[in-house]
């Protein structure tokens, strides 16, 4: 049995794994098992900050939901960052947001094509919980934010977001998209967010929490992809491809390009892939195996990353391209971990 510690470093080992066919195979074969205890990982270097929040939860014997919740909500609440009011605009100069979140008995919520509105994460809690739908999107979710008490805010874009668009539109070029894969020069609508001091992230949070009682939660949060044509809604705020949680197996939250992670119906199948015996890893793995199988030579272009969790305290991750990391935290540690991915480098 792997306790906590090892469990990290193997899967900090997983980037230097051994490599067959461009896949790392990692701790592919080896199930790890964790001591009890809670458990918070999230996408990206953001999820370090994120996961603070949700911790201070967690340890308290709190609920995973609402870890998850608070988690995302420091993201969103974030003008410099990549998810929220301050993130990149679509196209056409407006930030419109997404967010699902789901809980360990099935409750699910969502919202989608959110405008000036802080903090969807919390609105789509509440479509969850106050009505009969799983899903608002655009003018509804909004009118149902508001009539819930959250605040109109201003269109006006953050500064960063601001010269990032201004950049943008110099070119405005639609063109085929390439997220998160460190191309600094990229324009098209999947372009890395840029802050205001220079350096780039992205435009997502997913996080995934097992709490002292168990259980397990999950949200996804994103402004989508940066310069998007307008309406364009991806896979985040989609229960089953964004994010998935079935408390009897696991949880998934995926980021990157969303009509490829939807194309898979990616975190759902992920868990399903863990129901018939997978571990995280190799769930992660396959999926990732599936979508370049789709894309083909495409698959070069496009970045697609998994996260999951087994409610046994199980992690696994797995991206298209090097480059996505994850946050880790439990009782001993707080690490931002390379994950593996099939293409060894760009
Ligand atoms: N998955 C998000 C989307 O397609 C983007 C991202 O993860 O950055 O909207």
């Amino acid at each position: 049995m792997f306790n906590r510690r090892n469990f990290v470093k193997k899967v900090g080992m997983l980037t230097a794994g051994v490599t067959v066919q461009g896949v790392s195979t990692g701790s592919s074969n080896k199930s790890i098992f964790l001591d009890q205890g809670p458990i918070v990982i999230s996408t990206w270097d953001a999820g370090m900050e994120a996961n603070i929040p949700a911790w201070a939860i967690l340890e308290k014997g709190g609920l995973a939901l609402d870890a998850v919740e608070q988690g995302v909500r420091h993201t969103e609440n974030s003008l410099n960052c990549c998810v929220g009011l301050g993130a990149n605009p679509d196209r056409d100069g407006h930030v419109t947001l997404d967010a699902c979140i789901m809980d360990h008995n099935h409750n699910c919520g969502a919202v989608a094509f959110l405008e000036r509105i802080k903090h969807p994460i919390s609105v789509a809690r509440r479509v969850m919980e106050k009505t009969p739908h799983v899903m608002l999107v655009g003018e509804g979710a909004q009118q149902f934010a508001l009539a819930e008490g959250f605040k109109l805010e201003s269109d006006q874009l953050s500064p960063a977001a601001q010269a990032a668009y201004t950049d943008w539109l110099h070119q405005s070029q639609y063109k085929s998209p390439s997220i998160n894969r460190e191309n600094k020069n990229d324009h098209g609508p999947f372009a890395p967010t840029r802050l205001q001091n220079g350096e780039w992230n992205h435009d997502t949070i997913g996080m995934i929490a097992l709490d002292k009682q168990g259980n397990l939660s999950g949200s996804c949060t994103t402004s989508g992809a940066g310069f998007k044509m307008r309406g364009r809604v991806g896979d985040s705020p989609i229960i089953g491809a964004g994010l998935f949680v079935d408390n009897q197996v696991g949880a998934c939250v995926a980021t990157g390009q969303g009509e490829d992670v939807i194309r898979v119906a990616g975190a759902s199948t992920v868990v399903e892939l863990m129901r018939q015996g997978k571990t995280p890893q190799q769930a992660c793995e396959t999926i990732i195996q599936r979508v370049v199988q789709i894309k083909k030579e495409r698959a070069k272009n496009i970045q697609v990353a998994f996260l999951a969790l087994s409610n046994r305290g199980e992690v696994g991750a797995f991206a298209i391209h090097p480059g996505f990391s994850f946050a880790y935290k439990d009782l001993q540690r707080s690490e931002l971990i390379k994950a593996a991915s099939w293409f060894k480098s760009n």
